[in-house]
């Protein structure tokens, strides 16, 4: 496993990392068993990075990885999670300072732990701006100089809400999802200025929150019909040359060498195994460019947060 700087921490962290959302069964009911297994598994090969958040599974994710981190030494793994979203209604957001903070005690309790290594306001664009940049990341700041956590970031689907945030707060990392996979590459548009200010990315969601997968997305994917039919055509593309789509989008989305680590998420023992050691092999280049023409004239991204949040499809 390959290991790199996260931005201007001290955190290396593994190439590919482990989101824990499926042991919250977001994507399908699990066996807490088999999602025990594949967080031993992941860190076993060397995954040092494990990211939830109390919205995953409504705490489930957070519950089930605490009983899988229990008796792991703490310096084997960097974990992060977050705080200001609690469900998928705009009314389950509360990025206050007394939300965060009881949050944040709540999450070391389901986890089991004394301290997270990344604190991250969850899907900010769902959050007014103001509060976001005069209470919320401040409070984050404090925390941190409490020693409470170490770091702090955003996560979030629009690009353009790091952009505004790098321009009024001190972040020292961001956690994007979506935006940097087979489909839609755009995140490569602001990377520059992400460096250029050292802060650190993890990306998210090499397979497009299941898209890119056999099994394709669950039912709840907020992305469009034209989206579903090019992705179809892309698994079958890779059907015909004997490859499983899972393997290319993978491939191709740890490729940048800016992002430092990707989270892949699965509760599927045998699943972490193939993903690790595919993404110790290069991606089919030829076949990647098949692949990125079926999205050619595809409207990738789909709406999330408010509007003034949102980025717009060019
Ligand atoms: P993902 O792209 O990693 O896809 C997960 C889906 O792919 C699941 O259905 C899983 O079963 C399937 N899958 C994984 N490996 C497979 C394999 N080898 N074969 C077949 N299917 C496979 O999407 P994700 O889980 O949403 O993203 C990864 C992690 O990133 C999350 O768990 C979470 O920690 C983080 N994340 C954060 C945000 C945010 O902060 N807003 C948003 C999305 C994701």
């Amino acid at each position: 496993m390959e290991y790199r700087k996260l931005g201007k921490t001290d955190l290396n962290v593994s190439r590919l990392s482990y989101g824990a959302s499926p042991l919250g069964s977001v994507f399908r009911d699990i066996s807490e068993d088999d999602g025990i297994k594949t967080v031993h598994t992941a860190i076993d090969m060397g995954v040092n990075l494990i990211d939830v958040s109390p919205y995953y599974g409504l705490t489930k994710a957070e519950t089930v990885l605490g009983k899988a981190l229990k008796g792991i030494p703490r310096d084997k793994y960097i974990l992060s999670t977050k705080a200001g979203r609690y469900g998928a209604e705009y009314s389950d957001f509360d990025f206050s300072e007394k939300r965060i903070r009881s949050s944040l005690d709540e999450s070391l309790s389901r986890l089991g732990v004394d301290g997270v290594d990344i604190l991250f306001l969850h899907d900010i664009e769902f959050g007014h701006l103001g509060q976001i940049f005069d209470e919320a990341l401040p409070c984050l700041q404090a925390l941190k100089q409490e020693g409470k956590v170490r770091y702090i970031g955003v996560t979030g689907y629009p690009l353009k809400m790091f952009s505004e945030t790098i321009k009024v707060a001190d972040i020292d990392c961001i956690l994007t999802y979506c935006r940097y996979a087979l489909y839609d590459n755009s995140l490569a548009n602001i990377i520059p200025d992400l460096e250029a200010k050292g802060v650190g990315i993890i990306n998210a969601s090499p397979t497009g929150m299941g898209l890119l997968t056999n099994r394709g997305a669950p039912e709840w994917h907020p992305g469009n019909q034209q989206l579903f039919d090019a992705c179809h055509k892309a698994v079958t593309l890779c059907q015909s040359q004997g490859v499983d789509i899972t393997e290319v989008a993978l491939q191709y989305a740890i490729d940048h060498p800016a992002i430092s680590s990707t989270l892949v998420g699965t509760a599927n023992p045998v699943n972490i195994v193939k993903n690790i050691e595919w993404a110790e092999k290069p991606a089919n280049q030829l076949l990647v460019q098949d692949i990125r023409k079926l999205f050619d004239k595809v409207p990738v991204i789909w709406p999330s947060g408010y509007p003034e949040n949102q980025d717009v499809q060019v």
